[in-house]
């Protein structure tokens, strides 16, 4: 026999639907709560989470992490020192909706908890050109936006069926939620001097994506940082997009924003400093220890087309845009579009990749 807290309002209970009443007893109190007694195989949050958590893994994710909604006051004040300094660069998105942002509860009313989720993509493939231009890894197959929403949505359509009346929102990195925070904040993993989520056991090469929902569930702790005294990433970084320090990333000084979200030339005063990448950039994950522990996901949906690993450096830089189309139906590479990656290649060659 355990307790179970029972909430009274103007004297009338309201009883879990699950309650036994055989096992009821006489209110004492109006309003307000008390502990009543419950069967030891009711569901509750700690069942409901271990549910998810096995829903999830199901559904192809490594790792579930929980937190509850709430404002984010620390990474609210670090969210604003790093706008007000400019480092989104023209990202403007990154200044919208400040308060949805950081405080999930604006973004979802009556949020009460926060499920983070991780993605494996890494993979041991790689471009069998050496010399030619460099994808990020996670691009490499379909688009993940569109791959894990539809695993998001079927995880919160289990929700719905298995434990009754439940709102939610799911999110791929398609609005303003700081997912790695909540990730960090949920013990997924520490925030690496990179400023990626670095899984103790499994490295940084996630996606990841957050389910907002107004259950109440068990939640988890960060854990400790250990990075330690390395700081490889930091040197490894051909730009400085990494303070000296670590743990902040000037977005506006990263290959990744330049390739991808940059819509202008590319500044001359990084020519030569891109080494070969073309879309994204994987060094500070390449160079980073935790990643010795990376394994190949298993996901097809992100298994890269043949013809995008075999192609050669003279093919990359004599791409139509038939041939980007066909390539890229699916592809997050879209996104800088045909004249942006023909930009990107362009400067590479500017930079002397030409002759390596
Ligand atoms: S992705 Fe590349 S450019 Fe950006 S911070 Fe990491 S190493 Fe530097
Ligand atoms: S490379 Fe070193 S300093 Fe950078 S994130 Fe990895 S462990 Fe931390």
């Amino acid at each position: 026999m355990a307790l179970w807290p029972v909430t009274f309002i103007n004297g009338e209970g309201f009883l879990p639907c699950f309650w036994n009443f055989d096992q009821a007893c006489l209110p004492f109190v109006r309003s307000g709560t008390f502990w009543g007694p419950f069967n030891e195989s009711m569901p509750n949050a700690t069942e409901h989470t271990r549910w998810i958590r096995e829903e999830a893994q199901r559904l192809g994710f490594s790792y579930v992490g929980i937190s509850r909604a709430e404002f984010m006051e620390e990474e609210a004040r670090r969210l604003e020192a790093w706008l007000n300094k400019g480092m989104h660069g023209q990202m403007g998105y990154m200044a919208n909706h400040f308060d949805k942002r950081t405080d999930p509860r604006k973004l979802a009313p009556g949020a009460r908890s926060v499920i983070s989720l991780m993605y494996n993509y890494y993979s041991e493939d790689g471009q069998q050109d050496p010399e030619a231009p460099r994808i990020a890894k996670y691009a490499y197959g379909k688009d993940y936006h569109f791959v894990l929403k539809h695993k998001l949505k079927s995880l919160l359509h289990f929700i719905e069926e298995r434990i009754g009346q439940v709102h939610g929102r799911v999110f791929v990195d398609s609005a303003p939620v700081l997912e790695r925070d909540w990730a960090r904040r949920s013990g997924l993993g520490w925030m690496g001097k990179n400023t990626l989520l670095i899984h103790p056991r499994a490295g940084s090469y996630y996606f990841l994506a957050e389910l907002i929902c107004d259950l109440e569930l068990a939640y988890d702790a960060p854990i400790k940082d250990y990075c330690g005294a390395c700081r490889r990433c930091i040197d490894a970084c051909p730009t400085e997009a990494i303070s000296p320090e670590g743990y902040i990333l000037d977005g506006s000084k990263c290959i990744s924003y330049f390739t991808i979200e940059l819509k202008e030339a590319i500044p001359e005063e990084y020519k030569g400093k891109f080494e070969n990448w073309m879309f994204g950039c994987d060094i500070c994950q390449e160079v980073c220890p935790w990643n010795r522990f990376s394994r190949p996901h298993s996901e097809p949906e992100f298994e890269p087309k043949p013809a995008l690993l075999a192609k050669t450096r003279q093919e990359w830089e004599e791409i139509t845009e038939e041939v980007f189309r066909e390539l890229f139906r699916k592809s997050a590479v879209k996104r800088t579009k045909y004249e942006g990656l023909k930009r990107n290649i362009a400067f590479l060659k500017k930079g002397g990749h030409e002759h390596e």
